[in-house]
């Protein structure tokens, strides 16, 4: 049985103000039991929200991480060992924003990928295809790819202590979701595609659907066999709404 995951991606929004007033809001929230809950606030706030969240279920993560795992000579990046020294957990790697608009490559994606886990840090690889490719019917070669490329590069065992996100591109900060069926077709993929590799590695790994993601509608997708809970971003920045998405994914 895999313990549901529902992360709150924070992307490029907060300032002091308003990242303690989310915090309050994340705070009086019933959340869960049965899950575990991460935000992912801009590097800056990454204190700020390891702070004010402690003891409260809520743990923190990163929005990414340079590719190299120690401090050293890279102007502007942060190592995976300093969001861990600063209490992160996870760690996203590879989220479509910056493959598409940064020039992220798979082979970025995999060395930022074992470059957190070599600090502790939980990998959190999102993957997905965009409207093109999805309209020319090449979703699974697409998402394959892209996991093959980190399967490739750090082994079936890694996976143990990662967690996949499947983000369609199309359905990221548009409000299009993609329905419970397509999401489960594409999980499924996923898991086959590790399964192939280490049936029970595949068997624990969290799958978590990204996209729109709402309280509305949260329930159906999270019941899906192989959707094990969910990346959000947008309604993350609303406690209220995150509180009840996590509730979703508790049911
Ligand atoms: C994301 O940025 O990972 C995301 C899923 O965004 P949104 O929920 O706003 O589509």
């Amino acid at each position: 049985m895999r313990r549901p995951l529902v992360a709150g991606n924070w992307k490029m929004h907060g300032t002091l103000a308003s990242v303690a007033e989310l915090i309050k809001g994340l705070r009086r929230q019933a959340l869960p039991a049965g899950i575990d809950v991460v935000v992912m606030p801009p590097a800056l706030y990454l204190a700020q929200a390891v702070a004010g969240l402690e003891g409260r279920g809520v743990v923190v993560g990163a929005q990414d991480c340079a590719v190299e795992p120690l401090q050293g000579a890279l102007t502007g990046e942060i190592a995976a060992v300093q969001l861990a020294d600063a209490g992160c957990r996870y760690v996203l790697v590879g989220h479509s924003e910056r493959r598409l608009l940064l020039g992220e490559e798979d082979a970025v994606v995999a060395r930022k990928f074992a470059a957190a886990q070599s600090c502790g840090l939980v990998p959190m690889l999102c993957v997905g295809e965009t409207r093109e490719e999805r309209e020319a019917d090449r979703t699974l070669e697409v998402v394959s790819r892209q996991i093959g490329v980190v399967l490739e590069a750090v082994g079936v065992s890694a996976f143990a202590r990662a967690v996949v996100a499947y983000e369609p591109v199309w359905a990221i900060g548009t409000g299009l979701t993609a329905t419970p069926e397509q999401a489960q077709q594409v999980h499924a993929a996923i898991r086959a595609q590790l399964a192939a590799a280490d049936p029970s590695v595949a068997a624990g790994v969290r799958i978590l659907y990204g996209g729109s993601v709402k309280a509305a509608g949260a329930a159906e997708l999270f019941g899906m066999p192989d959707i094990d809970g969910g990346l959000v971003g947008g309604a993350s920045l609303n406690a209220d709404e995150f509180g009840a998405i996590c509730r979703a994914a508790g049911c």
